[in-house]
């Protein structure tokens, strides 16, 4: 029998999927000492998570990434800040804005490329590898599909997972699944979701706009669906259109020039038209939610929890806050040891989360619903809305805070 190319030895903790929230996740816990695999079923140095996409990290979430050394002149210079946020009506009058002035002075945010991200977190996992005071230890086996796992009677829990064609096992005291919207180990593990599909598709592709963005990012409301302008490093901008499910064949088979007009005409032609578009990556869109997310030596986190629409941004920001919370769990008050695994520490997480969710998911969900109405006199309804929101405190105090993620 040959001997795995990957330590056998009993682990902490086993992540399955490492893509953004793994990756992040599992470094935040080896900076706690904790001795933690990563089971990503994508090639080394690959996840579906690092695609083309672009992310826009809230302000909260960027002061997290600083807080686990994530943020070396590399990434920092790969990021570009956002300065001003501006929720405007396509087709009518009406526009929200959110600016420095209600974040303290500070930018709101930053958006950066999910493939930065992941280089990132790689560079912070090897950085911590070389420190020889460093106690805990982030090992990836890649690639490695989860197949099953088994609480054990000893305290541990048995995971079992194809590499390369042959079924191998680890075992641990506490499985995480971050295997994203999909998540297999939540099916395993027969917990029923709850899928609202939303009949939206967004494409996403970067593009040069033939003006400056000065930071600004903007959300849009058409009559379609939303589209995202993000600003982002170099001058360009990650356009993120969501369209309705039915249009998507006709909008993808447009050549560059053709679609690039159309984001032109609905966007108002604010900057001047874009050229030099990346090919379009379309992602169909859903609401997934789940209530139960735990069980014996199990914790679900991250997409794997609750996939949002992208409409708000909101999406990766709330799976980290599920990270720094879960990591603050596990933490022991006293110097004592912890079991990762421990049921108490683990419902207790789950009860803090339920309020961020139901905020963050909920008026994700409203802003999609309310903004989508396409019948006569929607768009009028919307600026006024929108006017409105500039105006009153209390609703434009809750996107402020929807945008700088606290
Ligand atoms: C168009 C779009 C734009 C978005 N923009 C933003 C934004 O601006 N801001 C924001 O906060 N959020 C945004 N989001 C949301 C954000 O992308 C997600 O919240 C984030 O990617 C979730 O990461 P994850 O690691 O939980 O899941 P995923 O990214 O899905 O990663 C899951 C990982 O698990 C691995 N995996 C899956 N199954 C297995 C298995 N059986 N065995 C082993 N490994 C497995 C996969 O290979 C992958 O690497 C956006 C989403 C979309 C669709």
């Amino acid at each position: 029998m040959t001997t795995p190319p990957f330590d056998t030895r009993e682990q902490d903790i086993i992540i399955v999927g490492g893509g953004m929230v793994g990756g992040v996740l599992a470094h935040a816990l080896q900076c706690e000492g904790w001795r933690v695999t990563i089971l990503e079923g994508a090639e080394a140095g690959a996840s579906l998570s690092f695609d083309h996409r672009l992310t826009a990290l809230s302000d909260a979430s960027w002061r997290y990434f600083d807080a686990l050394n994530l943020l070396d002149e590399t990434t920092v210079r790969a990021a570009q800040a956002i300065e001003e946020v501006r929720v405007v009506n396509a087709t009518n009058f009406g526009m929200t804005r959110i600016t420095r002035a209600n974040n303290e002075g500070v930018a709101l945010g930053h958006v950066i490329a999910n493939r930065a991200i992941g280089a990132a977190i790689l560079r912070a996992e090897q950085a911590h590898h070389a420190s020889v005071h460093n106690q805990g230890a982030v090992q990836r086996v890649q690639p490695a599909r989860y197949i099953n796992h088994q609480p054990q009677a000893n305290g541990r829990v048995q995971v079992m997972f194809d590499f390369h064609g042959k079924t191998q096992q680890l075992s641990a005291r506490l499985i995480i699944a971050a295997d994203g919207a999909a998540s297999s180990v939540r099916a395993a593990s027969k917990k029923s979701i709850d899928t609202k599909a939303y009949g939206q598709t967004a494409l996403v592709c970067t593009a040069k706009p033939a003006q400056p963005h000065h930071g600004v990012a903007f959300e849009c409301f058409t009559k379609s669906g939303p589209l995202a302008v993000l600003p982002a490093p170099a001058g360009r901008v990650s356009l993120v259109w969501v369209n309705r499910d039915a249009d998507i064949p006709a909008l993808m088979a447009l050549d560059e020039a053709a679609y690039a007009t159309q984001l032109d005409a609905v966007f108002r032609h604010r900057l001047g038209g874009f050229s030099e578009l990346t090919p379009r990556a379309a992602y169909p869109l859903s609401l997934i939610t789940l209530d139960d997310l735990t069980a014996e030596r199990l914790v679900i986190l991250g997409n794997a929890a609750h996939a949002l629409h992208p409409v708000a941004g909101q999406g990766f920001n709330l799976c980290l806050r599920d990270v720094r919370d879960l990591v603050a769990a596990l933490r022991s008050d006293r110097g004592e040891a912890v079991d990762p695994g421990d049921a108490q520490r683990l419902r207790h997480y789950v009860e803090g989360r339920l309020d961020d969710y139901r905020r963050t998911i909920g008026l994700t969900d409203q802003l999609v619903r309310g903004f989508s109405l396409d019948i006569p006199g929607a768009g009028a309804v919307r600026g006024a809305l929108l006017s409105l929101t500039d105006g009153l405190a209390p609703i434009k105090n809750r996107l402020v805070r929807l945008t700088r993620g606290v």
